[in-house]
């Protein structure tokens, strides 16, 4: 009998808990279209007006990300003639405001894929796992990358080519005294065009190589000429390429080669794309 009793109680209560979930359900649904259709233009945090943001931008395969929304807007104000894609991945890598202006630290976690550059930093302490280039023109690199590097010397060496490193791994105190010494010589608006600020420099990473001949003469050798070819087929990519100063941060570096992992030095290859511009899209979340 009481049996019974909590038996006819607990169906009463699950009834009750169905017709609300429903309710709650259709309420929630017209809400929502609610929402979406007249576009409130005031608390941007909400999820509804997430879509109405992402539907602002023609997306092809750009990584759109909300928190940047306002950025984007005031973007495109700037750039009418740019496409959404080329907005959305400008203003990911930061592009919107100047060199140095807003520095971040480097995200780590992104092991052969970080980017330390104009926006991004290094720990002043921070070293990787270093290995020697010992007969491979000396200095050092960081395990991996050395390890493909010396594939790729000894690849080139076949073909009768002679690649060395000549400027491997840097420490934040090594960069600190080279860039003060090109300021001191040639002024601070020069040096920034050429010599990375200390924490910045791609050399501290243990991922990037100065390759035979820190000259734009490089360009015309052989090796050089082999590396635009090759380098991709062991993960490097040539990280600062003509024309892309405005994004790069650096003039042109026929010499300076990065290690980024076989695929996606192949993607960055292909599509002939600078660093940045493939960290924007397919990286930073
Ligand atoms: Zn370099």
């Amino acid at each position: 009998m009481f049996m019974k009793k909590i038996m006819k109680y607990l169906i009463v209560i699950i009834l009750l808990a169905l017709i609300g979930l429903i309710g709650f359900l259709i309420w929630k649904y017209n809400y929502k279209n609610e929402y979406i259709n007249n576009k409130p233009n005031d608390n941007y945090d909400k999820e509804p007006i997430y879509l109405d943001h992402v539907d602002e931008f023609d997306i092809k395969d750009s990584n759109y990300l909300e928190r940047f929304y306002e950025r984007y807007v005031a973007y495109k104000k700037l750039h009418p003639d740019y496409s959404d894609d080329k907005i959305i991945t400008y203003v990911n890598i930061g592009l919107d405001k100047p060199f140095y202006s807003d520095m971040e630290e480097v995200d780590m976690s992104k092991k052969y894929l970080i980017i330390c550059n104009k926006y991004h930093n290094l720990k002043k302490n921070y070293v990787p796992d270093l290995v020697s280039l010992d007969g491979y023109g000396g200095g050092s690199m960081e395990r991996e990358a050395a390890s493909y590097f010396k594939k790729m010397v000894d690849a080139a060496k076949k073909e009768g080519l002679s690649l060395k490193n000549v400027s491997g791994y840097r420490s934040y105190n090594t960069q600190t005294s080279l860039y003060n010494s090109y300021v001191s010589k040639d002024g601070k608006a020069k040096a920034d065009t050429y010599s990375a600020r200390p924490g910045t420099s791609e050399h501290q990473t243990g991922l990037a190589s100065d390759i035979n001949w820190v000259s734009s003469r490089f360009e015309n050798t052989d090796e050089f000429k082999w590396l635009i070819k090759n380098a991709h087929k062991y993960g490097f990519i040539l990280r600062y390429p003509k024309g892309k100063t405005f994004i790069t941060g650096y003039t042109y570096e026929p010499w300076h080669f990065r290690y980024v992992g076989e695929s996606v030095a192949k993607y960055i290859y292909e599509h002939d794309i600078t660093y940045e511009e493939y960290y924007a899209t397919f990286i930073l979340k």
